[in-house]
């Protein structure tokens, strides 16, 4: 039996994480290590000054730890400087000649008048925002910059407290979806049976979520000397057992684990799923040796993924007709985007920068999984598959990698802390 196959038990999964474990530890986590290293995957661009969509009291943490260091365009590689509207702008408005066609509509843009292309333009941006699970940046916004995220890694920050739990209550609360209310009954007796499949994954996947910030948290924790008040940051054994052993979370600990498997397996079969496209992406940095190279490196990985049975079957959700699958599937979309703006209300850069990676990666997944349903993507587990309308832009793909990297991490450290709370 495997660990989490999707079916109507999908809270239950009984089986070993063994399976996962070896394959994540032994042959996708190094792999994606060295991958996240490289220049078309560490630069993230992302816009850390919105406001706050939902509510005004949005105190900022002003501690050190939660400071986002900035990267200077200087430090950016030129293929990505050139593929961003920001750079390509003030290019060429100093003058520099630029290649109208590159990256547009080709033939086309030279027989259609100016208007037509803005129409063209603004419709297919409305067309590709229907297929996506979050809200993304104005990439051309002067107050998105890049980062490097290898130089501001996920830890602990010390942000928690009122402000953390608002965000967290306003996700589960307000977002993860309830049982009706003429189902309450029935709720209290036991939720399982009340709310359909597709509800019970969402929260499944946002739990995992959250989960696994809770163990990179742990696992880089700081720890500060009382009399030197010298910092060293390592992994921190009391507060995982804190967060989730049986007997201090009420038994909901393991629980909480299990889904942040849940969330790798989704993420690892919407991978899978994407590799024929995956496959074809340039990671266009302007290096060429540099580029040739992550190709074959997320070729190498991607084949390491292909050997592995996929363990989440996205066409199980979003058809049963007694459950509305079309308004099911839109309300779902529509919750996740609304936790994809609520990470605008963080109140520490750093957290707001990887929880703005991370559900990015993970609306991306479902976009994978979701969208092109009735094309040939459509045929389950197929790795093979060609999904032709596919459309990626470099930021979800970063996102996507790096969300992956993260859950991927993740279960690297739960099997750490195993050993030393063994
Ligand atoms: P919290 O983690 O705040 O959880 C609140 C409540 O939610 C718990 O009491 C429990 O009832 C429930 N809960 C906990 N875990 C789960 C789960 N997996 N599934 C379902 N319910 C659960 N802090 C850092 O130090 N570094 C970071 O990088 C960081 N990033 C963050 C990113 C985001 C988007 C947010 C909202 C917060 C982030 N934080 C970060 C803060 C961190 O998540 C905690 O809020 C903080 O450490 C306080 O933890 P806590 O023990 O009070 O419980």
């Amino acid at each position: 039996s495997c660990f989490c196959e999707l079916n109507s038990d999908v809270d239950h999964c009984t089986c070993s994480v063994n399976n996962v474990d070896s394959l994540n530890n032994l042959k996708l986590y190094p792999r994606l290590q060295n991958i996240l290293q490289r220049d078309y995957f560490k630069f993230f661009k992302v816009n850390l000054n919105k406001d706050c969509p939902f509510w005004k009291d949005n105190s900022q943490c002003s501690s050190k730890d939660c400071h986002v260091n900035q990267c200077e365009e200087t430090q950016l590689p030129d293929g990505i400087k050139d593929e961003d509207s920001k750079y390509k702008h003030s290019k060429e408005s100093q003058g520099e000649k630029c290649d109208d066609n590159k990256g547009t509509l080709g033939k086309l843009d030279r027989t259609i008048s100016i208007e037509d292309k803005e129409a063209f333009d603004s419709w297919k941006k409305h067309d590709d925002a229907q297929d996506n699970f979050c809200e993304l940046d104005d990439d051309s916004s002067e107050s998105s910059s890049y980062v490097d995220l290898q130089l501001n890694p996920e830890r602990y920050t010390g942000y928690n407290g009122p402000s953390a739990h608002k965000i967290w209550n306003s996700i589960y609360e307000e977002n993860c979806f309830k049982p009706e209310a003429n189902d309450y009954i029935a709720y209290i007796q036991s939720a399982d049976k009340v709310m359909c499949l597709e509800k019970r994954v969402f929260y499944r996947l946002v739990s995992g979520l959250h989960s696994s910030i809770s163990t990179h948290l742990t696992a880089i924790w700081q720890f500060k000397d009382p009399f030197t008040n010298k910092v060293t940051w390592g992994p921190n054994v009391k507060e995982f057992k804190r967060r989730f052993d049986p007997v201090t979370t009420d038994g909901e600990g393991p629980q909480r684990l299990k889904n942040l498997y849940f969330t790798y397996l989704v993420e690892l079969r919407a991978i899978a799923k994407a590799a024929p496209y995956l496959n074809k992406e340039s990671y266009y940095t302007g290096n060429q040796t540099e580029d040739r190279h992550v190709k074959n490196l997320v070729k190498e990985f991607l084949s390491e993924i292909s050997s592995f049975p996929a363990h989440f079957d996205e066409t199980q959700l979003f058809k049963d007709e007694f459950n509305n699958p079309i308004k099911l599937k839109e309300e779902f979309k529509s919750h996740f985007r609304n936790i994809s703006k609520i990470m605008d209300c963080v109140g520490c850069d750093k957290c707001r920068l990887w929880g703005k990676l991370q559900t990015r990666g993970l609306g991306t997944a479902l976009k994978i999984l979701f969208t092109n349903e009735d094309q040939q993507c459509k045929s389950p587990l197929n790795t093979e598959t060609n999904c032709n309308n596919l459309q990626l832009k470099r930021t979800e793909i970063v996102s996507l990698f790096n969300a992956f990297g993260r859950l991927s991490r993740s279960i690297h450290e739960i099997n750490q802390f195993r050993s030393k709370l063994n």
